[in-house]
């Protein structure tokens, strides 16, 4: 799967940005109109990879409010990520109670929705998922993103074995005595998705921390023995502003791991997990000026799938 890094660099505007075809005048003129001076000044492409449509109907009508969207905060590159759980085809990748109940789509009529937008979408338009990862489950995984014509896939963990720490409906599990633990089985399933690399983007790395609840091992160690061996896997990692939105009011990953990634060339996406049209782009400005702090100054884009 195609996602390549994109050399946009801030400063060099649009000789630097034509010279890998995605920036052009017309997204130029897009950032012109855009309000914050922050996001005008920096000609990148700016992408947004982790949205979800499926709290609607797959029609073209309800996808053209989350691309209206996409415009109007200056995105130039747009990619859907329903998650693999929604959809009658993974009963074998996921199958838990309260997932169960909601294996409700028909995944080819989402890829048929996508795909057949991309033409006239007036956006790059990328066919993404989000899958859960499940350490059992590896194989079976990597052969069902290669039987799809996926433009890229995001990897991410929302369940440590039936427990869904994410979870409103499933937050009294969380006991201020076991955080340490729970910390330690997250981190230890992502060290093994990391090894694993079956996914092109790695979503929400530190999501752990979404109701606020913070342990000892939500610091710099795992950090640093995790961002070597993302970089060894050829995995991107998404900055994800949902983290804001969420109880913990901080953004995915934190921010020093982000410069920890960044130092490290990790290459790194610009995402949203925007799950209603409002939310695609919500909070880039603010992102936007994290990422150039930390001293990123590419975006990873989504290319043509190989
Ligand atoms: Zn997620
Ligand atoms: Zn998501």
């Amino acid at each position: 799967m195609g996602v390549e890094r994109c050399y946009n660099t801030v400063g060099t505007g649009g000789r630097a940005a034509e010279g890998n075809g995605l920036l052009n005048r017309r997204t130029l003129r897009v950032y012109r109109n855009i309000e914050s001076p922050l996001v005008r000044l920096i000609f990148m492409i700016i992408t947004d990879y982790h949205v979800h449509i499926e709290r609607g109907p797959y029609t073209r009508d309800w996808l053209n409010r989350f691309i209206e969207q996409a415009h109007k905060a200056g995105i130039t590159s747009l990619g859907i990520s329903e998650h693999a759980y929604r959809f009658h085809q993974t009963k074998h990748l996921l199958d838990n109670p309260w997932v169960n109940q909601r294996k409700t789509q028909d995944l080819d009529e989402y890829i048929n929705l996508i795909q057949g937008a991309k033409k006239d979408a007036g956006i790059d338009l990328k066919l993404g998922i989000e899958m859960d990862w499940m350490p059992e489950n590896s194989d079976a995984m990597k052969d069902f993103l290669k039987q799809y014509p996926f433009d890229y896939s995001i990897g991410s963990i929302h369940w440590l074995g039936g427990f869904g720490f994410d979870l409103e409906e499933m937050k009294g599990q969380w006991r201020q005595g076991m955080v340490e633990d729970i910390y330690n089985t997250y981190f230890g399933l992502l060290e093994q998705m990391i090894d694993q690399a079956p996914c092109t983007i790695i979503g929400h790395a530190d999501v752990i921390k979404v109701f606020g609840f913070k342990a000892d091992a939500y610091s710099y160690g795992w950090h640093r023995k995790l961002t070597p061996k993302i970089k060894a896997s050829g995995m991107r990692v998404e900055v994800s502003t949902a983290g804001w939105r969420k109880p913990v009011k901080e953004i995915y990953p934190h921010p020093s791991w982000i410069k920890l990634l960044v130092q490290s060339g990790v290459p790194i996406v610009l995402s949203s997990d925007a799950h209603k049209p409002e939310d695609v782009g919500a909070l880039y400005p603010q992102a936007i000026d994290l990422l150039t702090t930390a001293n990123c100054i590419n975006l990873a884009v989504v290319r043509e799938r190989v």
